[in-house]
């Protein structure tokens, strides 16, 4: 069992100067990808074999806590626990808790995660009560069977069942999917419907050459550009300022009156505005999904008690956060831009 971690009282500690990157780009939201496991093989996240970390790899629920507070002493706002499925990382429950602490204070101003829904039915009201407003939920499909084919391992009706949980106890919900050529470009339309029906915004995800996931990424890479052009065809999508901090950019779906989100890193790099970086499971800190320089927070971390050393090593990462990435899916281009899985970085 992990010990529940001890809350670090920031109100306590000598104010620290904010994070800003050598392109006077503030770090003000932190992902962290609290486990490499998960419950699903999506086809185009991992593959069906997956060798996985072992445990005393990972950083503890307190150290995983210590790491957050660190980051947020120096100015992050927005907190997204990820994976893997972070729903799985068992005691995950104890990190919501003790984070919420930083909600409290106002330190923090959104606690969230990023979920394939699987246990959201079991979790949704301990969320609530621990500060979380706001979850995604990733879903490609309305299909059980596609569903199945996708996920390999997923079951719809579960996912389906967390999310009535998740709106049951008044979270909002907004639905990610992955436009994947071929699998779910014809349903496109009908989630969009479904979603804002149920008062839910939807998030269009092209598919990023991450990981070897055992099939050719051209057969799954589907140009939002195009998914954009066709339902245009069907429905007015008008242009809003509407952001969540992250890199989607929405419009207002003029016949559903919901939003429709487009995360386009393969057809219009959005990295001017990047406000993030990434913690893996193991405290690698990635500063950018699409690069592969890293800085390792473990060893400052389990150095010394004081996290002089880790600070020190969160800034020397920020100084060289890279200006952006650049992904190319096509016949010239077939292996992985990265050898990492969006497992490891976090979705
Ligand atoms: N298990 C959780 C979930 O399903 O949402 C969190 C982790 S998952 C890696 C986060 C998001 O990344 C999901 O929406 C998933 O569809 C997306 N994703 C995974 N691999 C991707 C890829 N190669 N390109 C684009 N999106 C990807």
């Amino acid at each position: 069992m992990n010990a529940a971690p001890q809350p670090i009282d920031l109100s306590r500690e000598a104010p620290r100067q904010p994070l800003v990157d050598p392109f006077a780009r503030a770090i003000s939201y932190l992902r962290v990808s609290v486990t490499d496991r998960c419950d699903f093989r999506c086809v185009y996240c991992m593959s069906e074999d997956m060798a996985f970390l072992p445990k005393a790899d990972l950083l503890t629920l307190e150290e995983l806590d210590r790491v957050c507070s660190a980051f947020i002493s120096r100015g992050v706002r927005k907190l997204r626990l990820t994976g893997g499925e972070p729903l799985v990382r068992r005691g995950i429950m104890t990190l919501f808790a003790s984070l919420s602490r930083h909600l409290r204070t106002g330190a923090l101003e959104e606690l969230t995660l990023t979920t394939n829904g699987s246990q959201l039915a079991k979790y949704a009201a301990e969320l609530k009560d621990h500060g979380v407003e706001r979850v995604n939920v990733s879903l490609d499909t309305l299909d059980p069977d596609k569903f199945r084919a996708v996920t390999r391992w997923g079951d719809l009706a579960r996912v389906i069942g967390g999310i009535d949980a998740a709106q049951a106890v008044g979270l909002k919900v907004k639905i990610n999917a992955v436009a994947l050529k071929g699998v779910n470009e014809d349903e496109i339309a009908g989630l969009l419907e479904w979603s804002h029906g149920r008062g839910m915004d939807l998030t269009l995800i092209e598919v990023m050459p991450l990981g070897d996931v055992g099939e050719a990424r051209l057969d799954q890479y589907l140009p939002l550009s195009m998914v954009r052009g066709r339902l245009s065809e069907r429905f007015t999508l008008d242009e809003i300022d509407h952001r969540t901090g992250g890199p989607a950019r929405y419009v207002r779906v003029a016949e559903t009156g919901g939003r429709l989100g487009f995360i386009t890193p393969m057809t219009h790099n959005f990295c001017e505005s990047c406000n993030r970086v990434r913690l893996t499971c193991t405290g690698t800190l990635f500063m950018c999904l699409g690069q592969e320089d890293a800085a390792d927070l473990r060893t400052p971390l389990r150095a010394s008690e004081s996290d002089e050393a880790l600070h020190a090593a969160i800034e020397a990462a920020v100084a060289r956060k890279p200006k952006g990435h650049d992904f190319v899916i096509d016949r010239r281009h077939t292996r992985p831009a990265l050898p990492r899985h969006m497992s490891v970085t976090g979705g």
